[in-house]
């Protein structure tokens, strides 16, 4: 709705690193409370400057983020959590008001934190400390290995543009903000005008906190209105919403030509499936019920993962439909979200209510039997709120178009009847033209594998419901930050959390050619060929050079490198290798069968024996920075070794990344084993902590 009203009233947005309102506004609109319909606030955009918005995000931003590493600015990910966490009570109360009960908290606020601490965790134990990423192995382009490819990511240079729905305002913004801040990418938050106030009261904390670099985050409140214009190639658009809006915002000049990245999470009829040995009675079937009661009633169905069709076997139609309205007459209550007893609020503005009203008539119209609730029970409750009942319709043609195509977005979920095969329920649950995600419910692992396999194309995410996992699941309507989040088709196509893969999405992947010494001087990552600091243990003993297990992190350089002498392996070592570990493999301890394994010329020795001996090999024994070795990576065995071979081992420091937490870090050692004729034996990388100071800390 749009009116003329006292600009002093309206919702503020932050650009340009300071507070401010729209400028004269023509268009504003009003924002009423859920519950009581009272004004809350008026929200315009007009007059902010949103080419200055993607000029300082492209500016100050981009430069005080990349100021930061990736480990760094994943920490500021969980100083934020923390200061959240202590001010969440805040955020409750104004998010009552969007019809949010005190449960809705728990998935939006308390959610929206939870993906800071987790997306925090994960770029710091995930991520190397460094602001170039590299994606893979290294590939060999010249025979004499003097040229070298590779991939690297790193940072899109421009500025990650948030438009989100009215229904997640804290999680919806957190969810796609941790990812773009780890990337090192500037955002502008544009929430939805309806609930844009409790995102407002986010960004407000997060800036009082004090922890955010200058130019990292700007809210545009109100209308997006020429934001779009201002971006091109170096950006990324990230929308939450209806499939028109994805569509219109898809075919924006700046998407077609000027190449923005553009994701998009739209609408999705998911569904749930019912499998036929999950009779009344079963755990399944109780699971199943309690998914889909959960699913119509948390945000009073206002999310885009809710279950809109049930698919369940025909022969168990009935006694699903009255178990779940049976459950929902004993546990919903309807009513204001901060009242007491109230299990269930209001949809989320008046809008939102003749919209769900009218896609349920939509529904009735096309076959659709009420069985519980409906559009005109509406007046039952108190006109001021955005009250909508607890709906289930039910369909005796499971191939009616509206239940796979119309999509009211509240509590209201559509029941259809199968045969019970796994290719009826991938017929039908594939009809939604690409969904967010899914839920079967079975214990029978061969149906489960038939449909969930038959299925999975057509959706972003498949969640499985038996016995096992009744009381574990996180639940079909939850996204979970380590997994990805979003859908095929009508679902928008895009791809959003997901964990490590989330920060790549604002992140450019580039291939990467050159010499071994220019790979490693760009990616500060040692690569095979690159220029060496060789020692040895003759060099060691004369004093002629430093092993590099003597350095700490503050004298330690990638490249340094410890060369062993050679070892010889006796058959008596592989026997008594074979007797001390229980190892008697006839590989390494009967000559007639070992010879006759295509693979071996006599008995060898044991893998495991030479990777020990190789530590033996290269380590500097006495106390030192070296704290532990924490691991092997990428271990592969290449030439085998007989009785009467040697090996020898060098050792190169390939990636040092400082925790910024800790005393210490990680460092990672290029390994490789040769025999005598200079074979290589084996690779490998060998993790290893070490400190970033020696002697003096422990002085
Ligand atoms: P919209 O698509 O209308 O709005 C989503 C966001 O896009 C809002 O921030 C909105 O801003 C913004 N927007 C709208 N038009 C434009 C434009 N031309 N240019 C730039 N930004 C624009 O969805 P609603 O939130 O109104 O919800 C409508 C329906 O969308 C729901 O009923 C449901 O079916 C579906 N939906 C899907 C969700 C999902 O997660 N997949 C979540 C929520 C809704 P403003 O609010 O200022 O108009």
């Amino acid at each position: 709705m749009t009116i003329n009203a006292p600009a002093q009233t309206v919702l503020s947005s932050y650009a340009q690193g300071k507070w401010q309102a729209p400028d004269a506004p023509e268009n504003i609109a009003q924002v009423l409370d859920a519950n009581t319909g009272e004004l809350i606030t008026q929200v315009s955009s007009d007059g902010i400057d949103t080419a200055g918005m993607v000029d300082y995000a492209r500016t100050v931003g981009q430069r005080s983020l990349g100021e930061l590493t990736t480990h760094e600015r994943a920490l500021k990910l969980k100083e934020l959590a923390q200061y959240l966490n202590g001010r969440k009570e805040e955020l409750y109360k104004v998010s009552f008001r969007t019809g949010a009960t005190q449960r809705d908290h728990y998935i939006d606020t308390d959610g929206g934190i939870s993906t800071l601490f987790v997306f925090s965790s994960k770029g710091r134990r995930e991520m190397p400390n460094s602001n170039v990423i590299i994606d893979g192995k290294t590939e060999v382009l010249s025979r004499d290995g003097s040229f070298l490819g590779t991939h690297i990511y790193q940072r899109i240079p421009g500025v990650a543009v948030q438009i989100n729905a009215f229904n997640f305002p804290v999680w919806g913004f957190l969810e796609k903000f941790s990812p773009s801040f780890i990337a090192g990418v500037p955002t502008i938050v544009k929430p939805a005008t309806s609930t844009g106030y409790v995102t407002e009261a986010v960004v407000r904390m997060m800036l009082e906190s004090g922890i955010l670099p200058e130019g990292s985050l700007q809210l545009l409140s109100g209308s997006a209105r020429d934001l779009l214009d201002h971006l091109d190639y170096r950006d990324h658009v990230a929308f939450t919403g209806s499939l028109s809006t994805a569509n219109t915002l898809r075919s924006h000049d700046s998407v077609l030509n000027g190449g923005v990245r553009f994701t998009a999470e739209a609408d999705s009829l998911n569904a749930a499936i019912l499998g036929p040995d999950a009779t009344e009675g079963t755990e399944e079937f109780d699971a199943f019920v309690k998914a889909v009661f959960v699913e119509m009633t948390t945000k009073t169905g206002q999310k885009c993962t809710a279950i809109r069709r049930v698919i369940v076997p025909e022969s168990i139609k009935e006694p699903f439909i009255t178990a779940l309205s049976t459950r929902l007459t004993d546990k919903v209550s309807v009513g204001a979200s901060d009242a007491e007893g109230s299990t269930m609020g209001p949809l989320a503005s008046k809008e939102q209510q003749q919209d769900v009203a009218k896609a349920t008539r939509q529904l009735i119209d096309a076959g659709g039997k009420l069985r519980l609730g409906g559009p005109d029970q509406i007046d039952q409750y108190d006109a001021s709120g955005a009250f909508f009942p607890a709906t289930i319709l039910e369909f005796d043609d499971a191939d009616t178009h509206a239940v796979h195509n119309v999509e009211a977005f509240g509590p209201v979920t559509s029941v259809i009847g199968y045969d019970g095969t796994p290719a009826e329920a991938v017929r039908l649950a594939a009809l939604g033209g690409g969904s967010l995600v899914a839920t079967v419910a079975s214990d029978d692992e061969a149906y489960v594998a038939e449909t969930t396999l038959g299925i999975s194309a057509h959706h972003g995410r498949l969640h499985v419901l038996n016995r096992d996992t009744a009381k574990t699941s996180t639940g079909h309507g939850s996204p979970m930050p380590h997994l990805v989040h979003g859908g095929p088709g009508r679902a928008g196509g895009g791809e959003e959390l997901g964990g490590v893969r989330a920060v790549k999405h604002y992140m450019q992947r580039s291939s990467l050619q050159g010499s071994p010494d220019m790979l490693t001087a760009i990616t500060g990552v040692w690569h095979q060929g690159a220029k060496a600091n060789t020692v040895t243990r003759q060099m060691v003993d004369d004093g002629a050079g430093e092993h590099p297990f003597r350095k700490s992190l503050e004298t330690l350089r990638i490249g340094d490198q410890f060369a062993s002498e050679l070892r010889t392996v006796t058959l008596d070592d592989i026997l008594d290798f074979a007797e001390e570990t229980g190892d008697k493999f006839y590989a390494h301890t009967d000559e007639e069968a070992a010879m006759a394994n295509p693979f071996f010329p006599r008995r060898v020795a044991h893998g495991y024996l030479l990777v020990s001996w190789a530590a033996g090999l290269f380590v500097d024994a006495a106390p030192g920075p070296v704290l532990a070795n924490y691991g092997l990576e990428n271990l592969s065995f290449i030439t085998p070794v007989t009785y009467d071979d040697a090996i020898r081992v060098t050792l190169t420091a390939k990636q040092i990344t400082p925790r910024v937490t800790d005393e210490y870090g990680e460092v990672r050692w290029d390994a490789v084993l040769h025999n005598q004729n200079d074979e290589i034996v084996a690779t490998y990388d060998v993790l290893t902590l070490v400190t970033k100071t020696w002697p003096e800390q422990y002085a």
